[in-house]
């Protein structure tokens, strides 16, 4: 706390990010990156982009990538908006179409920093808890609001609604924004975006961290109808012009052309996540049935802070939120097969 701080920022509660730890032989399960990395494809664009052209600009407009995750969804252009990272989507999303009189409906528990662009951004928040076994129960947000947001799968439960829950949401709520986060719904999750055709209150956002591991280049997108997308820009314009660098929107635009890697790394994952979750289960082991790269995971006998720690001692990170409800749970990452093997033998010598 300074004198010099401004009220908003005495009242903030900050996201804490999942650790980025230096150590080299650490089997890192706690934030949800894919560990397959980027499409070649990918890469090799970014050094291009390197090579070419870092004394100018980028496109303000990130054409070419917007033409690219277009083409993908098989929508306009101009209803596709990229930002650095979905965070920063969301963000622009808070800010363009939340109500400050009214609330944001939101589960409790979700993405934890939902709760935070709330502070951020003064917007009421109407926090409802989920169903005894971790869902979420669609009836319970038939209530006047601002705006509703949840991930689809959520977070960090893993558990998806299926599509036609989402569209009973969206259409009950002709007046308001609905925000699906869709940054796991590639490992196994069917996606709202073809209701977007639809529907003009639905907003579906989209990250590259997760299913086209590219978590460090920071892109994620949304798409909806042109008034949402141009109210996003509106934010955008208004506050950085250029949130894509070159060699993001060309790294971007490649990994969402190479449809191959995509969906090879995915099924690996999802593959891989089904043997951790059968391994797990036989364990002793209660395993929320996950549609996302990552599993939560309860032991009767021991805590998840116990947990955690035996897996630290034995190089494997994984996430624990001290949150109430949810303190018994891990959160774990899929890694490549080898890691998964590696959590499963530490596991064993803890259980
Ligand atoms: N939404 C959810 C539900 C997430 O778990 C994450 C990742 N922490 C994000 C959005 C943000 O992802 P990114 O900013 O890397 O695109």
């Amino acid at each position: 706390m300074s004198k010099f701080w401004s009220p908003i920022v005495a009242t903030l509660k900050p996201y804490v990010a999942g650790e980025q730890p230096r150590i080299q032989n650490l089997i890192k399960l706690n934030t949800n990156e894919n560990p397959y990395g980027p499409s070649p494809k990918a890469i090799a664009a970014m050094q291009a982009a390197v090579a070419d052209s870092l004394k100018l600009y980028p496109d303000p407009s990130a054409l070419a990538l917007r033409q690219s995750i277009a083409r993908f969804h098989g929508v306009d252009v101009d209803e596709v908006f990229v930002g650095n990272g979905s965070d920063e989507v969301l963000a622009h999303a808070f800010v363009a179409l939340l109500k400050h009189d009214k609330p944001l409906v939101y589960p409790d528990i979700t993405y934890s920093f939902y709760p935070t662009y709330c502070r951020l951004f003064g917007i009421q928040a109407e926090e409802i808890a989920l169903k005894d076994d971790f869902t979420i129960d669609l009836a319970d947000y038939d209530r006047p609001c601002g705006a509703i947001i949840l991930p689809n799968p959520n977070a960090p439960t893993g558990i998806g609604l299926p599509l036609a829950a989402i569209e009973a949401l969206v259409a009950a709520h002709p007046d308001q924004p609905v925000v699906v986060d869709e940054a796991y719904i590639d490992f196994g999750g069917e996606s709202a975006i073809p209701l977007t055709r639809k529907y003009d209150n639905l907003l579906v956002v989209h990250t590259l961290s997760k299913s086209r591991s590219l978590a460090g280049l920071r892109v994620g997108y949304a798409i909806g109808q042109r008034p949402l997308i141009d109210a996003l820009e509106r934010v955008k314009d208004s506050f950085n012009s250029y949130p894509l660098d070159r060699i993001a929107q060309a790294g971007a635009a490649a990994a969402i052309d190479d449809r191959e890697w995509f969906d090879e790394m995915r099924g690996k994952v999802i593959d891989t996540r089904e043997r951790v979750t059968g391994a797990l289960r036989q364990r002793g082991f209660e395993v929320l049935p996950s549609q996302a790269n990552f599993v939560f995971a309860r032991h009767p006998a021991v805590s998840g802070e116990a947990l955690a720690r035996g897996l630290r001692e034995r190089a494997v990170l994984v996430r624990h939120f001290a949150k109430p409800r949810i303190s018994d749970f891990l959160r774990i990452t899929i890694g490549t097969p080898e890691e998964c093997d590696r959590l499963i033998a530490a596991v064993e010598e803890i259980v």
